[in-house]
């Protein structure tokens, strides 16, 4: 055992991690994705992505064989849209657990928030419908959760410590202290007590990989040049990239990938996962985040909250959208608190369950007796649950793409307004509240550059499309 505990240490592995995400793209007032003609000849980007990508990874069997994680949104559209695929999928990690003991599949906060910028009862509702959703999917719990964007903060690792989750995976930019166990895994001691364990992929390698990818044809020399030269070292190699790099971004991707994965023998690596590495090997040393950092923009979290030079023209809308956000969740709360308060309810451990509801696990009136509240009448009970619906709207709000591009007056912070909508509205119709006005005036702070149009005139097209 000895003998292969020290052979296991100084073995080069090879871990190849696949972000699967693609943004909700629903109606939210008539659950319909609308028609992308840019994703033409597929009806909407889902479509061509699953084509390009996801299903001939899944027919390839490469699920079995990366480290993953499937967004909800993704997860959801696919199970509904391209089951084959999705079961394929599912049916991957399921096998991976059931050989090795440990899945090779990642949580993710359902809504891809990108959660430094969320407040921590708001942070714990996201990680734990995220571990919600994978179990209920996956059939056992993650040892891992993948942060939204990389954002990462303390409160945030203590988050996820706090929910039981071991790891996650930052980049090496994010990270100070001696990093020459190359990937890991390390500790990072947490504030309030206790430590959660990071790997850190390798950004030059994970970025050679993702965005000057090898035809077929040279994979072998690239694996000499890039893996071969980083392998002398031993330990674990980390490539962290979009999913959607094999297929869509690059053509060759699934083919290059299926090359990768069967060329271990003759590089000289071994390939593994987070999960399976750290069962051998217990972190060594210990490293320090740096806080407020993400993994696709340089200017800590500006992109998505005040705006920075990564996209052009001015940029303000984003921080005046998102304080309009902030206020409507604040006073979407205040109603929700105060409903659930007078019901003698802890709103906020309702709200963390109610993802059973989002999943279909179970309908709303067995939900709510599941929580000792049969006793509500026909009334009590339909306000409650337009109320809880509410809150899952007002999560989804804040969905990282709405703050990611550069103009206010596209589909994706559209998408947020739209759900902001549906929020005001379950809100209206359960207890009478309108929150709209003070909404209407935040909104009116936010203008698009390009077109002239305040976020304002958004909204009102919004409603106007949903004839509220
Ligand atoms: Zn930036």
């Amino acid at each position: 055992m000895e003998d292969e505990d020290a052979e296991e240490m100084t073995h080069c592995h090879l871990c190849i991690h696949g972000h699967f995400y693609q943004p909700p793209r629903a109606d939210p007032f008539t659950g319909r994705i609308p028609r992308e003609p840019d994703a033409a000849p597929y009806a909407n980007w889902n479509e061509r992505v699953t084509a390009e990508c996801y299903a001939p990874l899944a027919e390839a069997g490469h699920f079995g064989c990366i480290s993953f994680n499937l967004g909800g949104t993704l997860a959801r559209w696919l199970d509904r849209s391209a089951h084959v695929t999705y079961e394929r999928i599912v049916a991957a990690e399921r096998g991976y657990w059931q050989t090795n003991g440990i899945g090779n599949g990642l949580a993710q906060p359902v809504h891809h928030t990108i959660l430094p910028l969320a407040r921590r009862r708001d942070k714990i509702c996201q990680v734990r419908w995220g571990v919600a959703s994978f179990a209920h999917r996956f059939g056992h719990r993650p040892e891992g959760v993948w942060l939204p964007e990389m954002a990462v903060d303390y409160e945030t690792l203590e988050v996820l410590a706090a929910e039981g989750i071991r790891f996650t995976i930052l980049s090496g930019e994010q990270v100070r202290g001696d990093l020459t166990q190359g990937a890991g895994p390390y500790r990072v001691s947490l504030p309030g007590g206790g430590d959660i364990t990071i790997f850190v992929r390798d950004r030059d390698l994970s970025n050679a990989l993702s965005f000057v990818m090898p035809d077929l044809a040279h994979v072998d020399e690239w694996l000499q040049e890039q893996i071969e030269r980083r392998c002398r070292r031993g330990g674990l190699l980390l490539i962290a990239t979009d999913g959607e790099t094999f297929g869509h971004h690059h053509r060759q991707g699934v083919e290059v990938l299926g090359h990768i994965l069967s060329a271990a023998d003759n590089h000289g690596y071994r390939l593994t996962t987070p999960e399976l590495y750290l069962r051998r090997n217990p972190p060594q040393a210990e490293v320090e985040v740096i806080e407020n950092t993400a993994w696709s923009c340089a200017h800590r979290l500006d992109r998505w909250a005040v705006g920075c030079g990564c996209t052009s023209g001015d940029s303000r809308w984003k921080g005046a959208l998102r304080r309009a956000l902030d206020n409507l969740a604040c006073d979407l709360d205040g109603v929700y608190v105060r409903e659930a308060r007078r019901l003698g309810l802890d709103p906020w451990p309702l709200r963390d369950d109610y993802i059973a509801v989002v999943l279909a696990r179970m309908d709303g009136p067995t939900f709510l007796a599941e929580h000792g509240l049969s006793h509500l009448g026909d009334e009590e009970t339909q306000r409650l649950l337009a109320l809880l619906e509410a809150q899952f709207h007002r999560q989804r709000m804040y969905v990282s793409c709405t703050f990611f591009f550069d103009d206010l007056d596209r589909h994706e912070p559209r998408y947020a307004i739209a759900n902001s909508a549906r929020a005001l509205a379950l809100t209206r119709c359960a207890t009478g509240d309108d929150l709209s006005h003070g909404f209407r005036r935040d909104l009116r702070v936010a203008v698009s550059e390009r077109t002239g149009r305040t976020a304002a005139d958004i909204y009102d097209e919004v409603l106007e499309h949903a004839k509220i």
